[in-house]
């Protein structure tokens, strides 16, 4: 083969920055390109890069086809002045969109503009990259390389998994050879004698198709997908396609971005209640579900994003649910409305024994003693009428901090415009952590 892993690694990780520099984003029809997140503005001096933010308050999932007018089919420069810094307008008018095709990447340096990417090793081949990085071909060790494992921007397993790489520790057939173990040498999924870690993650036929695939700078996720799929085709027997490769490395990596952003935002609010005492979420007692129902209403949009969480006593999820309503205009409306929504969605799934848990006060005061609320007689009389539909129910009025998981759902909706209404199984990947957290005490 004559090609070390480490070779590969090295170039894996400068890849990743080469990439960035080689490729120009191209933007087309604007609906694959994130305002603030993508590097999609052509600055002459930095390259390509995100605009600059230029409000204090942004949203965070807006599209690049948000500035496109669709009658002219170029920019919007009333919206473009909204939203950027005047220099930053000016770039952004200088390279009009291209509405007829998709967003894509074209390679900076060869004319056609097509990128052929079948590994990230091939790019440390190229002589352009030699000449911006002459360290990458003649350092004799693996050790700078490793160290700068730690710097790149994503999830601990997947930092961890390019370390065990690059240090020969992950279970190749060639290496669990060399360790005098007898097994069959030959790669499980193409039947090539000598299993290398070059070969299971770059030379391997699944493995070069998702390359061929792939079309974003992110290859330690491909990496990792790349290794989980060969492991569940040599464990359970199950064959991933190269396109699922790509389709959910893509996925597990925004997934990922959108939980260090809650994280960030976690960390900012437990300063402000530190020294308050604090209050955490509390499971239901054995053989009852609790719901926990949170809401949150941004008045300018009159947008309503809701969420519910059904978990058991241990606080295993069950599952959840979000939705988007609009044209809401008081918080009182808003609060009948995830309340009815959620008990609605109760009686549908047919469960029975469950505390609805929220901040809800006046109207579960209201549901256990009517006539105490006359005001609140209508909603009453709704609620009722669905909670007839739930064989046994419990009202249980909880703070902010008891209800986090819920809340952060909900604020999904208004905060990141993540519209689309759904109910699934267990927790939302991005709250994994909250969740295990919540269901161990802490
Ligand atoms: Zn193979």
């Amino acid at each position: 083969m004559g090609v070390r892993p480490s070779f590969v690694w090295r170039s894996v990780l400068y890849g990743r920055e080469l990439l960035e520099k080689g490729l120009k984003w191209k933007v087309g029809d604007g609906r694959k390109t994130r305002v603030w997140i993508d590097k999609w503005v052509y600055d002459p001096e930095l390259g390509m890069r995100a605009p600059w933010i230029r409000n204090a308050t942004f949203d965070v999932n807006l599209l690049v086809s948000d500035l496109i007018d669709v009658s002219t089919r170029t920019w919007d420069r009333d919206v473009l002045q909204d939203l950027f810094v005047p220099a930053d307008v000016e770039f952004i008018m200088a390279n009009p969109p291209s509405i007829m095709r998709e967003d894509s990447y074209l390679w900076k340096y060869n004319r056609s503009g097509n990128l052929t990417v079948k590994s990230a090793y091939w790019l440390a081949r190229d002589r352009k990259i030699k000449a911006e990085h002459p360290t990458v071909l003649s350092l004799p060790s693996t050790n700078p390389v490793k160290e700068k494992i730690w710097l790149v921007p994503t999830a601990p397993k997947i930092r961890t998994f390019l370390w065990k790489s690059l240090s020969d520790a992950i279970p190749v057939a060639d290496l669990i050879i060399k360790r005098g173990m007898k097994i069959d040498e030959r790669c499980q999924l193409c039947g090539l004698s000598g299993e290398s870690i070059l070969h299971a993650l770059f030379e391997c036929d699944p493995a070069r198709q998702a390359w061929a695939l792939a079309d974003i700078p992110q290859p330690e996720w491909i990496v990792w997908f790349i290794w989980k799929s060969r492991n569940d085709f040599l464990f359970n027997g199950i064959q991933w396609e190269p396109k699922e490769i790509i389709h959910k490395a893509r996925q597990e990596a925004g997934d990922w971005f959108l939980a260090q952003l809650v994280e960030e935002e976690m960390l900012n609010k437990k300063e402000t209640i530190a020294t308050k005492e604090k209050r955490k979420w509390k499971p239901p007692k054995q053989g009852w579900l609790i719901c926990n129902v949170a809401f949150e209403l941004d008045k300018g949009s009159k947008t309503l994003g809701v969420a519910w969480v059904v978990r058991d006593f241990r606080g295993v999820v069950l599952t959840h649910s979000r939705r988007a309503f609009s044209n809401i205009g008081s918080l009182e409306e808003a609060r009948f409305s995830t309340l009815l929504w959620a008990a609605e969605s109760m009686s549908s799934l047919h469960y029975s024994k469950i505390t609805f848990a929220g901040d809800f006060k006046e109207i579960f005061l209201a549901l256990q003693k009517p006539h105490r609320w006359p005001a609140l007689d209508y909603h009453v009389r709704e609620l009722k009428r669905i909670l007839n539909g739930v064989e046994e129910y419990q009202l249980r009025y909880v703070s902010k901090e008891e209800n986090r998981g819920a809340a952060l759902i909900a604020q999904s909706v208004t905060r990141q415009r993540r519209l689309r209404s759904y109910v699934a199984t267990s927790h939302p990947n991005w709250l994994f952590e909250l969740f295990v957290n919540e269901s161990r005490g802490l």
